[in-house]
């Protein structure tokens, strides 16, 4: 099958950029290996920022319909269990949490709407040259190929293009019911094993996210298990690598979005509006016959915004020091609350 774009992963990046690239009226193929609804490793909170894209593609509306929670604070945590809140503001289009099973479920739906081929349970495994895409349910060629396929983007290693990845640390989710009295918040804790973040989810679950290097992880799910008085060991959803190097954005008629091209700290909570915003950002670019300016557009779409997430990368991997920064914010909170704004920008 021919289309103008074909799209690999139907995550926020490939949905995004389905959905605009079908309304600009290309035949767009968005080809996803899994079968929707499915969770992910995500901690499901989405960042404020995303409100404009959502209200872009018209889906606020749909968004606030599905269980979701209005985060109200953030609480950070140290390793001796001194513990700092920060409110964050009430707005209408303020940071909410959601599984990512309803959005992305959503996203996947609104790119069929627009005007999109969607194929689920197609698995990319072969690309050979003029594009010919060879997956699990039959071949594709696209004038144009996006990779948005995730942090161990298939597209990418087919072409050579994925950088080693360092021995690194490890990444755990599950959801469960939240703890009586947990609130609408997100709690993030400092500990020697790595990190923990907990966000309520609405309808009284809780998304539990652990991070930590491979030899520290058995003693971080001990802990989780007697933080959160967790009977039985749960279900994890595992994913590695957290970090790894980017990749150009663009490779002749490949273009790249989303956690495929660079990968964020997830600490801060930033992946999901930095997947809706290269997608939605790429799709300008092809429909506008612009695949030249893109890399320089993608680059400045990070800059003067990664050197939090670089602050964060830091203090979960030197948990002292993290220690040491909530201390300091102890003394003077508005550190934190200027830190925080600056990444949920309310
Ligand atoms: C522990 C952890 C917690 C996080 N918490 C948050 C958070 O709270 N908020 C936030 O904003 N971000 C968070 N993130 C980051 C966020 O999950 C990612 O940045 C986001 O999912 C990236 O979206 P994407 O569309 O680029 O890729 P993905 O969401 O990874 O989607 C890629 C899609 O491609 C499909 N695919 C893969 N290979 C193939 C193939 N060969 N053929 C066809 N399809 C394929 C996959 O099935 C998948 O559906 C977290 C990440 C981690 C690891």
């Amino acid at each position: 099958m021919n289309f103008d774009v074909a799209i690999v992963g139907s995550g926020p990046a490939g949905a995004t950029c389905a959905a605009l690239c079908a309304q600009a009226g290309l035949k767009t193929a968005l080809i996803e290996r899994t079968q929707f609804p499915r969770e992910k490793v995500c901690g499901d909170c989405l960042n404020p920022a995303c409100w404009p894209i959502f209200k872009r593609l018209d889906l606020e509306t749909r968004i606030l319909a599905l269980p979701h929670s209005r985060l109200e604070e953030v609480e950070f945590i140290a390793q001796h269990g001194a513990s700092i809140r920060v409110p964050l503001a009430r707005q209408a289009r303020g940071e909410i949490a959601i599984k990512r099973s309803l959005l992305d479920q959503l996203l996947l739906t609104r790119a069929g709407e627009l005007g999109a081929a969607v194929f689920q349970n197609h698995t990319v495994t072969k690309i050979d040259p003029g594009w010919i895409l060879h997956t699990t349910g039959g071949s594709f060629s696209g004038k144009i190929v996006v990779a948005a396929d995730g942090r161990n983007s298939t597209v990418a290693r087919l072409l050579n293009l994925l950088p080693a990845s360092a021995r690194d640390r490890i990444g755990l989710q599950t959801h469960l019911s939240a703890p009586a009295n947990f609130g609408s918040r997100v709690a993030l804790h400092f500990l020697k094993e790595g990190y923990c973040g907990a966000a309520s989810i609405g309808d009284g679950e809780l998304n539990l996210c652990l991070v930590s290097r491979p030899r520290d992880l058995d003693a971080l799910k001990t802990w989780a298990l007697n933080h959160f008085q967790i009977a039985a060991d749960p279900q994890w959803r595992t994913i590695s690598p957290l970090s790894r190097a980017p990749i150009a954005a663009r490779n002749g008629n490949l273009l790249l979005i989303g956690d495929a091209a660079r990968v964020v700290e997830p600490f801060t909570g930033e992946g999901i509006y930095y997947a809706l915003s290269t997608g939605e950002l790429a799709a300008r670019h092809i429909v506008d016959n612009t695949l030249d300016a893109y890399p320089k557009a993608h680059a400045a779409l990070y800059r003067g915004r990664l050197w939090i997430n670089e602050i964060s990368r830091f203090a979960v991997t030197h948990p002292r020091v993290a220690t040491a920064i909530l201390a300091t914010a102890r003394v003077t909170p508005g550190i934190l609350r200027f830190l925080t704004r600056k990444v949920i920008g309310s």
